[in-house]
């Protein structure tokens, strides 16, 4: 029998329950016990989910109230002092203060570091590491789960993040600390936590190291060998799980390691499976994670039955069946979405219907397929019949219009050297010119009437009249503050990438497919099903409108290719190069039309370029090169004296400089100021080609900036960046804060620019 597993499944709820119920705990609107009963109500649906699908066992141990690398923080007692209580005590409490920002006190404490987890869009908080730490078990959350389902009658297997992958997501604290020096320290804690999982009847533990599929060097090899080798006392079996690509050059090492199955991704990495199977000693068990955690296309059963009846007859009751990673990263239920139409929703599998596949796969193995399993695959295959020939895909213009792309079409006509000469006598900037990233506040009466216009309640005119009228208020503060180049404000947009998926063919979108981002904050990307085309402007009319009402240049607002693929879920059934080049291609057309109406500078957000990036640094230049070519396909098509600028933030970008430079942008406003402009150690042996906007102030914080601060950061980027190629702005977007705050800051920022311009007239 081929045992059919999760490595985790969705624990916000398909109603978002849980993001409810932490934020109404946080606002004190309900107290502890009332959260921690949603928290149950939510771990037994979903076990019962697993159960009522079929799978050999629940799994326990992926259930968060905030992030699962801060409860493996919370059970190893890696509590920070700032947030330690008095008496020792690490509660539900403690992990909220370590995520959110305080002290036991109830005073601001700096909230752990919060990045993303490998590729995902799931952000972890980072655990902090100092020399000399202490570990010990403090929480007894864990097991209480473990007794929770065991009560509940279910067959229990524990997901635990292993303790390599814990310390490779972790920061050291103290300078020169070796991360892995604490694992000693971790080792007989693991130790306990595998000790009582058994004596609470639990047979298998998942210990999860995904830090396998990345690059490791010798010494992260070798404490991978010696802590395995060291974990071997408690009485259980474990499941080392590897995820979210191949183990490469790690596979001997992950296939050696003395543990009693292992789980690879085989969406990711089919061509390892051979391999793994072949250097699998027979005492193992193989986890083959066959259908796709990353994704949300209905899998094809067929295909899968047929690639993987070899391993099935190699591996016989040692095969296990799961999906490639924990369904955290896909949204709960396909049947919940009334709105999207039949054909297109056959074609989608969400969290609940991957369990089914997963179930219905190990059965057909098996050859024990029952009428249900039947049905199943006989769906799968019209589905994906339908779905390779639909027209609703395949479009013929698309293609013929992919097939003509020439090298020329990602290149200005002129280098920047040219180019500036024709932008300055256009624009007619000052030295240090001032600007915005785009978006200002977006009130509630924006919002309202957003919100309005969609349920109906608002007519299209009286909307399209509210917006503008928007417009015209955020030009005439842009032109009392004394900016330079201005912006509309993007009071239109709800989200950068969601405005443009509505109004581009090709895109779908769900009513309920929330995904956990961080915390209770969870985002609902679009769904690229189809080819991409634009069949009409997008944003012309808005950025004609705020033109009108100023002398002064406006700069007209995209969102750039990289970043609209990055946040969406994306087709399968291609390459991502070739869909982000879809989309490259529909924003070089609103790029033309935008230069048509008049617009002299076009900026194309590309916040999303580096988390694009491969686990693998040997694939990151042709990531990097498909990608710098998307931007220049959406951005080639201005004219010289069109000034094309870009903006980025959420990201380190010093390693890929000199891709950033690649882009070719006239005009780059970047995120520095949290880092005390770390990003121009970037510039010591790199020469910027062209204009550079370094963020000054940090618009996360409601703090308004001194002129003195901002005029000292950008004089310290004059040592670098000669100055008639530096602008002044902030280092992202002002959408969520407030007018009170902007209107003081901007001020003051301009204020900089004018004592910037005395200095160095
Ligand atoms: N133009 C966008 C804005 O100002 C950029 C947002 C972003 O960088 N994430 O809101
Ligand atoms: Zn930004």
């Amino acid at each position: 029998m081929t045992l059919a597993h999760t490595l985790g499944y969705p624990r916000i709820g398909a109603n978002r329950e849980l993001k409810k119920a932490t934020e109404a705990y946080w606002k004190g609107d309900i107290d502890r016990k009332a959260l921690e009963a949603t928290g149950a109500e939510l771990r037994a649906r979903h076990w019962q989910s697993q159960r009522d699908a079929g799978l050999d066992w629940v799994t326990v141990g992926d259930f968060a109230f905030y992030d699962q690398v801060l409860n493996v923080s919370m059970l190893l007692g890696a509590v920070p002092k700032r947030f330690a209580s008095g008496d020792g005590e690490v509660d539900l409490d403690t992990s909220f203060r370590m995520a959110r920002g305080r002290a036991p006190t109830g005073h601001p404490a700096a909230a752990c570091e919060m990045t993303k987890y490998f590729d995902t869009n799931y952000h972890y908080l980072v655990p902090e590491l100092y020399a000399g730490q202490s570990f010990q078990l403090t929480s007894e959350r864990l097991f209480d789960e473990v007794d929770e389902a065991i009560g509940a009658g279910h067959p229990v297997k524990v997901s635990l993040l292993g303790p390599l992958t814990w310390l490779w997501l972790g920061k050291a604290k103290d300078e020169g600390l070796d991360r892995l020096s604490l694992l000693d320290a971790i080792l007989p804690v693991y130790d306990e936590i595998l000790d009582r999982l058994s004596s609470q009847g639990v047979d298998w533990v998942q210990l999860d190291e995904p830090a396998l599929v990345q690059d490791l060097s010798q010494d992260w090899k070798q404490a991978f060998e010696s802590a395995y080798n060291q974990l071997q006392s408690a009485p259980v079996k474990r499941l080392l799980t590897t995820y979210f690509g191949g183990l490469g050059d790690n596979l001997q090492l992950a296939v050696g390691l003395p543990v009693d199955g292992l789980h690879i991704d085989a969406v990711r990495d089919p061509e390892q499976l051979p391999r793994v199977i072949d250097n699998l000693s027979p005492y193992k068990v193989l986890s083959v994670g066959a259908i796709d955690g990353r994704n949300i296309w209905r899998a094809d059963l067929a295909a899968l039955q047929d690639s993987l009846s070899d391993a099935k007859s190699r591996l016989g009751e040692r095969l296990w069946l799961a999906p490639s990673c924990s369904l955290l990263h896909v949204p709960v239920d396909v049947e919940t979405e009334a709105k999207l139409d039949g054909e297109l929703k056959s074609w989608l599998s969400f969290a609940r219907q991957k369990l089914d596949e997963v179930v219905t796969l190990s059965h057909l193995l098996d050859g024990r397929q029952t009428v249900e399993d039947e049905s199943r695959l006989d769906a799968a295959i019209k589905a994906l019949d339908a779905r390779r020939s639909s027209a609703r895909i395949h479009k013929v213009a698309v293609t013929e219009r992919m097939k003509a792309i020439c090298d020329a079409d990602a290149q200005r006509p002129a280098p920047y050297a040219e180019r500036v000469k024709a932008q300055r006598r256009v624009l007619d900037l000052p030295l240090f010119p001032t600007t915005t990233i785009g978006s200002f506040p977006q009130t509630n009466e924006i919002r309202t009437a957003r919100r309005d216009f969609k349920t109906g309640k608002l007519g299209q005119t009286d909307y399209e009249e509210r917006m503008r009228a928007e417009i015209a208020d955020a030009v005439s503060r842009q032109e009392r503050l004394g900016l330079d180049l201005l912006v509309h404000g993007e009071a239109e947009r709800n989200d950068m990438v969601e405005y443009f998926g509505e109004l581009l063919e090709g895109f779908a979108f769900t009513q309920y497919g929330w995904v956990q981002s961080y915390g209770s904050r969870c985002v609902k990307p679009p769904i690229i099903f189809g080819d991409v085309s634009r069949p009409t402007p997008m944003t012309v009319r808005w950025s004609e409108f705020a033109q009108a009402q100023t002398n002064k240049p406006m700069k007209g607002m995209l969102t750039g290719p990289v970043t609209i693929l990055q946040w969406s879920f994306v087709r399968d059934d291609q390459l991502r190069e070739t869909t982000c080049r879809q989309v490259a291609l529909a924003l070089r057309d609103e790029v033309a039309d935008l230069e048509a109406a008049g617009i002299s500078a076009i900026q194309i957000d590309e916040p999303a370029l580096r988390e694009g990036l491969p686990l693998r640094q040997a694939q990151w230049p042709s990531y990097l090169d498909w990608a710098v070519t998307c931007f220049r396909l959406s951005a080639s098509v201005a004219r010289n004296e069109t000034q094309i600028h870009t903006h980025m933030c959420y990201s380190e970008f010093n390693d890929i400089i000199a891709s950033i430079a690649a882009l070719d942008a006239d005009v780059i406003t970047i995120e520095t100021s949290r880092s005390d402009m770390e990003l121009l150690d970037a510039f010591q042996d790199f020469q910027y080609p062209n204009e550079i906007g370094p963020g000054v102030y940090d618009i996360h914080s409601p703090n308004i900036p001194e002129v003195s601060w901002m005029v000292q950061l950008v004089e310290k980027a004059a040592e670098r960046i000669p100055a008639d190629r530096l602008w002044v702005n902030p280092d992202c977007g002002l959408k969520t804060r407030a007018w009170a705050e902007v209107e003081p800051a901007l001020a003051n920022m301009v204020e900089a620019a004018l004592e910037l311009r005395r200095r160095h007239a």
